[in-house]
């Protein structure tokens, strides 16, 4: 069933006369130029209160909007397909198309039908005009928004060997420039996870294409330029101050300056001084890494499952974005990590104080993007009033922390961000109603007693309304007629209505009233007096309107000449957020606070994994903790154990400890010494990537390679069950190999789980090799996984009993037996894994056999002879028997 959002007619036409002609009519004409500016566009075309789609994108929109799919006129004798969705509730299905991948251009009506009328005659086409183009990674609406995650465009550019991104979030105003070398671009783009992208179409990246990023003019990528319109919006002569950009950097800050200005039609959004993100002073952290370790999405691509999901205890929609940002982009400076630190320590410290920051923090609305719409030209009253609340709260939030003895440092930084605003706070609560509205066109915001003359324009429309109201009870009195009412309505505005019965009475001659209309159920009349009344309300009305409007356009110029400091002032709440996050977290699930050493080490008593955790407490299970201790002469430890045992978990855990350890948090462990890591790899699991056109065991080989190339000294990696994706020589030998290499060349270190019992030979010849495993038990022929990490090699992998605990039927697990036995005994003869299964029959002819399988327990039983027994060998019996049903 499709719903429409129209509520005309559907199959309405404009003009049906000109349906059969092949000229396009004026409309449609001027619909056509409109279209050839947004090719790559849905065109929302304003037609009154509708919004109109044709063509293509008419089908498109209804497809995805599951709206009716009308026709209206013709296009080369066949009807234009077309929907429309009203503008009051445009926004919502702009939401839609652009959440379905779609762009949209909007074409607004630039005159009325009055002034179009006035400049071409009464069949004059009103003018039309794109306004703006609605992309993914150009928003600022509140609700085409997520309040807790950033919305990022990002441009790319190439210049003098390098590759510069320049990132922005125009919804708040944060600009980021960046230079990499091009083998970086994948894991820099993964870090920015853009909604959206653009690059230079010199550029060949097959990473840009995969992300959906879009090719623009090289022309649009200038340095030059770059320089030149950073200067220009933020009025400076030199971008020193800034930072010293290379020439990628300024290129494609160019290229994102210029598309900016294409989808905003010139009307620049708001973006913050640039600031440059150094890539050494961050943990690096490529594509892979980043989904194997589920930082902020889970395997699904939702936010459940993930890192931040389970860490997240931020209130502000600023906190959480700022929070994911961390997490995406962890530091390597350790005395900006202990700044961090100290702050949630200071938190953590102090469960009442953090109770009441938080509180505080609930209180104060979303200033970022508060500002952003302002600056963007979309503001509304409701903006401003979030402006003067959150401003407000932050003074007040900065005059209870100032009071605080022992300041952390990064707190002294950040109070003087939270206030400097008492001016404009005081203007705004003096000007704005206490809950503005979020459109401006119907006035109502300005506060009474604010400006006079406005104050007198309302007075003078409430008076005339009144008058209009004794009016009515004057004209009953004066008619005898009880039912005859004064009413309102758009077309014709303010008159007199009576039912026809009485309608004989106001039309009599020097009866004051003038006929206008008859209906079928009432006569309608006007009245000087009416009239007169009717003028005052609307001209005051419209009076009141427009000196609302000039009140707003005065307020909001003030709030964009502040829009730094207030750019900076949320900023500070956010880490505030954060921060009391981070030390909530820790009080309520005991974590610690990480502290750092200058060598290569990691040294982690009873680590959990903060994911593995919650879920399991969430069925009411406990976390096994466990220690990781890894040092310059002990770095590689290889980890086996039974499947489900808790290997893939454990290297987990640790590489996220460190990673929430250098973005600034405390971690899930008793205590956590780390040497700061430059690069984080994981390879966990097997995963296709078939839309890249990649198997199992190419992603596997590729992510290898790549951890291969790149890990150093000071990285940490974590491989799991490297070599498992081919033949099991195969497998084996590049597992043996690549441990080799790690220890050998990248010398970082390394947690590597396997199954591969051979590898475990490798602790004879590489010195930095240590061997762990998983426990496991087997009870009483059920396997017990203890989750518990312990000194040395598995000894045995368990497959078998996992598959039992799995389900898998026992006449399967019976055959898996026998087919394990042969294939170990001739291994054991011949070396070879394979030798002896030519005697071993078939499965199904195995399982046809209905004899049944000797039972070890049953056939000792029956040997036993228990009259003959003494008592000491009866107990011995009863040992032999015991140990049997253990061995099963
Ligand atoms: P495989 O070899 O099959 O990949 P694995 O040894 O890597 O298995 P994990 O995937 O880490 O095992 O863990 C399997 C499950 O065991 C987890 O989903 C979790 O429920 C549980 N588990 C893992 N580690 C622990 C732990 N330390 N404490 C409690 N439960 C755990």
């Amino acid at each position: 069933m499709t719903k429409t959002a129209s509520s005309k007619k559907p199959a309405k036409s404009a003009s049906p006369d000109k349906s059969k002609s092949a000229e396009p009519t004026p409309m449609m004409a001027q619909y056509h130029v409109l279209k050839k500016q947004a090719p790559d566009c849905l065109l929302f075309y304003r037609m009154g209160d509708f919004f109109e789609l044709f063509f293509d994108d008419a089908k498109a929109a209804a497809a995805t909007l599951d709206i009716a799919l009308t026709s209206r006129g013709a296009h080369g004798g066949n009807p234009i397909p077309m929907c429309g969705v009203p503008v009051h509730s445009a926004e919502g299905y702009l939401a839609r198309l652009i959440k379905a991948g779609h762009k949209v251009a909007i074409a607004e009506q630039t005159e009325t039908p009055a002034e179009a009328k006035k400049r071409a005659g009464s069949k004059a086409l009103v003018a039309r005009d794109i306004v703006r183009f609605v992309t993914a990674g150009t928003l600022t609406e509140e609700n085409l928004l997520d309040s807790r995650n950033e919305n990022r465009l990002v441009a790319v550019a190439h210049a003098d060997g390098q590759t510069g991104l320049a990132m922005c979030d125009i919804s708040t105003g944060r600009f980021e420039l960046v230079a990499i070398c091009a083998t970086q671009l994948g894991a820099e783009l993964a870090r920015l996870s853009a909604k959206e992208i653009i690059y230079s179409d010199r550029i060949d990246a097959p990473e840009l294409v995969e992300m959906g990023g879009v090719a623009r003019e090289a022309r649009e990528f200038d340095s030059l330029n770059g320089e030149a319109r950073i200067k220009e919006i933020f009025g400076v002569a030199t971008l020193d101050g800034y930072g010293a950009f290379t020439r990628a950097e300024l290129a494609a800050a160019d290229g994102l300056i210029t598309y900016l200005e294409h989808v905003s039609r010139g009307n620049l959004p708001f973006l913050a001084p640039p600031r440059r993100y150094e890539p050494a002073y961050h943990l690096l952290i490529d594509p892979a890494t980043r989904e194997n370790l589920e930082i902020l999405t889970g395997s699904n691509g939702a936010r459940k499952g993930s890192l931040l999901h389970a860490i997240d205890r931020s209130v502000t929609g600023a906190g959480a974005r700022q929070l994911a940002a961390d997490l995406s982009a962890p530091l390597t400076d350790v005395d900006a990590i202990r700044l961090r630190l100290e702050l949630v320590g200071w938190f953590h410290n102090d469960s009442l104080l953090r109770g009441d920051v938080r509180e505080s923090l609930k209180s104060i609305p979303d200033l970022a993007r508060a500002i952003g719409r302002v600056v963007s030209g979309r503001g509304s009253p409701r903006d401003l009033g979030q402006l003067r609340d959150g401003l407000g709260n932050a003074r007040m939030l900065r005059e209870r922390l100032v009071r605080e003895p022992d300041l952390p440092r990064m707190l002294n930084d950040l109070l003087p961000d939270l206030d400097g605003h008492g001016a404009l706070v005081d203007l705004y609560t003096r000007a704005l109603v206490e809950s503005p509205p979020t459109e401006k066109q119907a006035g109502g915001f300005i506060a009474r007693g604010f400006d006079a003359a406005l104050d007198e324009l309302r007075d003078m429309a409430g008076n005339a309304r009144r008058a209009v109201a004794a009016l009515e009870t004057r004209y009953r009195k004066q008619t005898g007629i009880t039912t005859l009412k004064i009413k309102h309505n758009a077309v014709i505005g303010y008159f007199v209505e009576v039912p026809p019965r009485h309608a004989d009475t106001l039309m009599a001659e020097h009866s004051g009233f003038t006929h206008r209309q008859t209906l079928a159920g009432a006569v309608r009349f006007n009245s000087s007096e009416l009239h007169d009344e009717a003028v005052k309300i609307a001209q005051s009305g419209a009076h009141a309107i427009a000196a609302e409007d000039a009140h707003f356009e005065e307020l909001s110029a003030l709030a964009i000449q502040s829009r730094d400091a207030i750019a900076r002032s949320a900023a500070a709440l956010a880490r505030l957020d954060v921060a009391a996050s981070h030390a909530l977290q820790a009080a309520e699930h005991d974590y610690c606070a990480p502290q750092f050493a200058d060598i290569p080490m990691l040294d982690i008593n009873a680590g959990r994994h903060p994911v593995v955790e919650a879920a399991l407490s969430a069925a009411g299970d406990t976390f096994v903790a466990n220690d990781a201790c890894l040092r310059p002469d002990d770095r590689l430890w290889l980890i086996s154990g039974p499947n489900m045992g808790g290997k893939s978990t454990f290297l987990r855990q640790n590489a996220l400890i460190i990673l929430l350890a250098q973005a600034g948090a405390y971690v899930p462990a008793q205590s956590a010494t780390l040497g700061i890591v430059d690069r984080l790899f994981s390879r966990v699991g097997a995963s296709d990537n078939l839309a890249k056109g990649r198997s199992t065991f190419m992603v596997e080989m590729v992510e290898t390679a790549a951890i291969l190339a790149q890990a150093t000294p000071q990285s940490f990696v974590i491989l799991d069950e490297v070599g498992r994706g081919t033949s099991t020589y195969d497998g084996l030998a590049l597992a043996w190999a690549v441990v080799e290499a790690v220890h050998e060349t990248n010398q970082c270190r390394c947690l590597f789980a396997t199954h591969y019992h051979e590898l475990t030979r490798l602790a004879e010849k590489l010195d930095a090799l240590s061997l762990h495993h998983v426990r496991a038990r087997e009870w009483k022929g059920d396997l017990v996984l203890l989750h518990e990490l312990a000194q040395g090699p598995a000894d045995r992998s368990y497959g078998l009993a996992v598959a039992k605990l799995a389900g898998v039927p026992p006449k399967v697990l019976a055959r898996a037996k026998a087919v394990l036995a042969k294939l170990e005994a001739g291994k054991a003869a011949t070396g070879g894994f394979a030798a002896g299964l030519d005697d071993l029959p078939l499965f199904a002819a195995m399982m046809h056999d209905d004899e049944p399988q000797a039972d070890p327990l049953a056939s000792a039983l029956g040997e036993v002879d228990v009259d003959a027994l003494s008592p000491r060998e009866a107990l011995e019996v009863l040992y032999k028997l015991k140990g049997l049903l253990e061995q099963d």
